[in-house]
């Protein structure tokens, strides 16, 4: 079904009439040009029977649109000085409900009702991290999440496996598949901030490629050797894990992995294999 395209928000004339100023510390840079917020839109393929959990609504420009297209929009925003606006730009959409919190107290479980649901935020990329791994290690998990980044991270989330992989990014690719899908100019954004940034979608696997019984001991192992990135896996376990040396290199060696080899460089694959044999020994 057609749906109509929601008129664009003024947001400096928005912000003066409420007396606010964007808060840096909160990551406010707002986006108001309706075009990339209905490519955004199309991106996440927001259909009328979605509910869409968005982070961070701001003023509302892409709540609206969002709005315009989903059965149900639960907008999670932390600052209280920005709720009155926020309330005024989507008093003419009743499916958008707003929950003034900070997003990180707060575990899908208690906002979420729906079988499934997607993400759908240009977040405040200070916590970017914190808030994909919150979204992604708590339940329900969403079924996608499309979500506006800086440029930087996105393609450091989007390595792929073995090449030079970051915690960031295995943390993200054991439970989805994540593509940059679209860049946004600095200057689509008010105020504009010092970088770009990138649009990725993490489109989520039915199960992490790491059996769900082994994830806190694949993130522990994982924590320690990307902890001193530098060292080659053997010293960084022995430290981060506090093994002895001539521990960690049998470990290593049972898993098929040469002692020598850094965190960065391996898949998976091999990240499972040695949880596994780590879990045996202990
Ligand atoms: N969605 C709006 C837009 O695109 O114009 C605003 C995006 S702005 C980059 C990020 C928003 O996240 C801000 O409104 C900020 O106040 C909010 N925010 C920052 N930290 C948050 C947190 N911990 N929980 C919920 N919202 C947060």
């Amino acid at each position: 079904m057609p749906h109509t395209i929601p008129p664009s928000l003024n947001t400096a004339a928005l912000l003066q009439k409420y007396g606010l100023r964007p808060r840096k510390k909160l990551g406010q840079n707002f986006l108001q040009d309706p075009n990339i917020l209905e490519k955004i839109v199309d991106i996440a393929e927001v259909s009328e029977e979605d509910t869409v959990l968005e982070i961070g609504p701001g003023l509302g420009s892409l709540t609206r649109h969002l709005a315009a297209r989903a059965k149900k929009v639960i907008a999670v925003e932390i600052d209280s000085w920005i709720i009155p606006a926020l309330e005024s730009s989507l008093a003419g959409y009743a499916n958008a409900e707003i929950i003034n919190k900070d997003v990180l107290q707060i575990a899908p479980s208690e906002i979420i009702s729906a079988p499934e649901y997607l993400v759908v935020a240009n977040i405040p990329y200070y916590i970017t991290s914190a808030i994909i791994r919150h979204l992604l290690e708590n339940k329900p998990r969403a079924h996608r999440l499309v979500l506006t980044i800086q440029k930087e991270v996105a393609e450091r989330i989007c390595t792929p496996e073995g090449k030079k992989m970051s915690l960031l990014a295995l943390s993200i690719q054991v439970y989805g598949k994540p593509e940059i899908v679209a860049k946004i100019p600095a200057g689509a954004f008010y105020p504009p901030p010092k970088v770009d940034s990138a649009v990725i979608r993490i489109s989520l696997y039915d199960e992490p490629r790491i059996p769900t019984v082994l994830l806190d001991d694949f993130f522990r192992l994982a924590k320690a050797g990307f902890s001193q990135k530098r060292k080659n896996l053997r010293n960084a376990l022995s430290t981060g894990l506090r093994l002895e040396k001539g521990q960690c290199e049998s470990l290593l060696h049972n898993a098929g992995i040469d002692p020598r080899r850094r965190a960065e460089t391996l898949d998976l694959k091999e990240w499972g294999e040695l949880t596994e044999y780590w879990r045996k020994k202990k």
